[in-house]
C-alpha cells in the first residue's frame, strides 16, 4: 500500500479556530496511525485577507497542542510559478481558455439570469472565443464537463453524486496572475501527493470542482473525507457567540494542550464510550470509520471537566512551570515572583485536586503567596467564635513549640493536642483553616501550614485568634 500523506491547509485570515484544530487533529492522527506523512500548508493566496500574524497564530497554536509536521509550513505564495506552469498546461491542452469578461458584465448577467430562474453561474461566454492574454488582464477558466456525474465515495458521508451540469466553467487564474482556491489546492494535493483530503464539510460542494482538474491534469484523485461541522449548543454554527473559539485564546484561559485534543477529538470521534485518551492510545485507535456524520456540538463545561482530569493527573513539576505565567492576570504576580520553584510543586500539588484551569489555580494560591489575607466574612462569623479561643491559643503554643515544622510532625502534633483537649478534628481543622487561608475551603490544614512555613502560620493563627476571641458569642 503507497503511504498515507495527509494535510492540513488553513487559510491565514484570523486567528487559528479550534475547529480547524480539529480538522489538523483529525488529519495528524490518521497519518501517525498509518505511518505516513502530515504536511502542513498555508493557503495565503488571498491577499486582501491573509496577513503574517495569522500565519504566526496557526503556527503558535499547532506548536501548542503539539501537533507536529513532517513536511512544510509550505505557503503557496511561495509557489506561484507552480500555479502558473499548471494552468498554462491546461490551456495547452485546451482545457482552459482566456475569459475577458469583467466583473460587472458577469454580474449583471449573473442578475439576469436569477431573475429567468436559471443556473447563476458562468454562462460560457467566452469559451469558444478561442481568446489571447493580450492585454494580460484575462482570466484562465477551467473547462468543466457539463455531462455526467461526479461521484465522491467519501470516507466519511458515503456516496456523494454531483450532476456535472451544475458545475461552470470556473476561473482558475485570476487576471491578476493569482490562482483561486480550487486550482491551487488541486495542484498542492496533486504535486505534494496527498492521499487523502480530510476537511471540513463547508468544502465538500468544492469537491466536484476540483476532481476534474485533477483529472485534467493527469493526477491521481486523492479520497476525501468530510468532516461534518461544530456547532454550539443552540444548533447554530459555532462562533464567538458559544465562548472562545481561537485555540490560543485556551491557552490564555489556563487549559492544558492534552486536555484540548483529548476534547476535540470527541467532537465527531468516539470508541465506545470511552472519554479520556492518552496520545499513543488515539494514535493507536483512531480511525475514519467512527467519526460521524452528524454534527458534534461544542460544550464549554465538558471541556472544562476534562481540563480537571489532566490538571488532577498531571505532572506537578510541569503544571508549577506552566502556572507561572498565571500569577500576573490574578494580580499575584510580584509575590509569586519571589515563589521558588520547589515550593511552587508543593503548591501546585496542594491545589491540583481542586482546581479547574490554571486562571483558577492561580487565584486559589492568593493565601499562600500574598503577606496579608482577607478573611470571608461569612466563613468567619461560623468558625472564629470566643468558643474555640482559647483551644486556638493552646495549638498555636504548641505548634510554635514543635521542633520541626513538617506535615508529619504538625499532623501527629495536633492529633495528640485533640485528644488531651478531649476535641474533635472537625471543631478545630475549620478554625484552624479559616485562621489561615481566610476561606472554609482550601487543600489539608497540614498542607497549608508547611506552605505558608512556620512564621506566617502562627502568626495568622494569633490572628484569628483574636478575631475569635473579639466575635459576637
Ligand atoms: N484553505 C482552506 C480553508 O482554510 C482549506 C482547503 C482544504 O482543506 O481543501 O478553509
Amino acid at each position: 500500500m503507497a503511504e498515507v500523506r495527509v494535510r492540513f491547509a488553513p487559510s491565514p485570515t484570523g486567528y487559528l479556530h479550534i475547529g480547524g484544530v480539529r480538522t489538523a487533529l483529525f488529519n495528524w492522527l490518521f497519518a501517525r496511525h498509518a505511518k505516513g506523512k502530515f504536511i502542513l500548508r498555508i493557503e495565503d493566496t488571498d491577499q486582501d485577507r491573509s496577513t503574517e500574524e495569522a500565519i504566526q497564530a496557526i503556527l503558535d497554536g499547532m506548536r501548542w497542542v503539539g501537533l507536529d509536521w513532517d513536511e512544510g509550513p509550505f505557503r503557496q505564495t511561495d509557489r506561484m510559478d507552480l500555479y502558473r506552469q499548471q494552468a498554462l498546461r491546461l490551456l495547452e491542452q485546451q482545457q482552459a481558455y482566456w475569459c475577458v469578461c469583467t466583473a460587472e458584465e458577469l454580474e449583471t448577467r449573473r442578475k439576469d439570469a436569477m431573475a429567468r430562474g436559471l443556473q447563476p453561474g458562468y454562462d460560457g461566454r467566452c469559451r469558444e472565443r478561442g481568446l489571447t492574454n493580450q492585454n494580460g488582464d484575462a482570466a484562465l477558466r477551467f473547462k468543466a464537463s457539463r455531462e455526467g456525474q461526479t461521484v465522491v465515495e467519501d470516507l466519511i458521508k458515503g456516496r456523494v453524486v454531483f450532476e456535472n451540469n451544475i458545475v461552470d466553467d470556473l476561473i482558475i487564474l485570476r487576471s491578476s496572475g493569482y490562482p483561486t482556491y480550487n486550482f491551487s489546492v488541486v495542484v498542492d494535493d496533486a504535486l505534494m501527493g496527498v492521499t487523502h483530503v480530510i476537511r471540513g464539510d463547508d468544502h465538500l460542494n468544492n469537491t466536484p470542482r476540483q476532481i476534474p482538474i485533477f483529472k485534467a491534469l493527469g493526477y491521481d484523485v486523492p479520497r476525501f473525507g468530510h468532516l461534518s461541522m461544530i456547532m454550539g449548543a443552540d444548533k447554530a454554527k459555532l462562533s464567538k457567540r458559544h465562548g472562545a473559539t481561537s485555540i490560543l485564546a485556551y491557552k490564555d484561559m489556563g487549559y492544558l494542550p492534552e486536555a484540548m485534543i483529548n476534547y476535540l477529538v470527541r467532537l465527531g470521534w468516539s470508541f465506545g464510550d470511552q472519554e479520556i485518551f492518552s496520545l499513543p492510545e488515539l494514535i493507536e485507535k483512531f480511525d475514519l470509520a467512527h467519526v460521524q456524520k452528524s454534527a458534534a456540538v461544542f460544550n464549554p463545561e465538558k471541556l472544562q471537566w476534562m481540563n480537571a482530569h489532566y490538571i488532577r493527573h498531571g505532572e506537578p513539576k510541569r503544571l508549577a512551570g506552566l502556572l507561572r505565567p498565571f500569577f500576573g492576570q490574578v494580580g499575584l504576580g510580584e509575590a509569586a515572583g519571589k515563589a521558588l520553584d520547589d515550593w511552587l510543586e508543593k503548591l501546585v500539588v496542594a491545589l491540583q485536586e481542586r482546581s479547574r484551569t490554571f486562571v483558577e489555580m492561580a487565584a486559589a494560591a492568593a493565601p499562600y503567596l500574598q503577606d496579608e489575607i482577607v478573611v470571608e466574612a461569612a466563613a468567619a462569623e461560623k468558625f472564629l467564635t470566643p468558643a474555640i479561643a482559647s483551644s486556638l491559643t493552646a495549638l498555636t503554643d504548641r505548634l510554635e513549640g514543635t521542633a520541626e515544622f513538617s506535615k508529619a510532625v504538625l499532623e501527629e502534633t495536633f492529633k495528640k493536642f485533640l485528644e488531651e483537649e478531649g476535641l474533635k478534628i472537625g471543631q478545630l481543622a475549620q478554625p484552624v483553616r479559616v485562621a489561615l487561608t481566610g476561606r472554609a475551603a482550601s487543600p489539608g490544614i497540614f498542607e497549608v501550614m508547611d506552605l505558608l512555613g512556620r512564621d506566617r502560620t502562627l502568626s495568622r493563627l494569633r490572628q484569628g485568634t483574636a478575631l475569635a476571641a473579639r466575635a459576637r458569642p
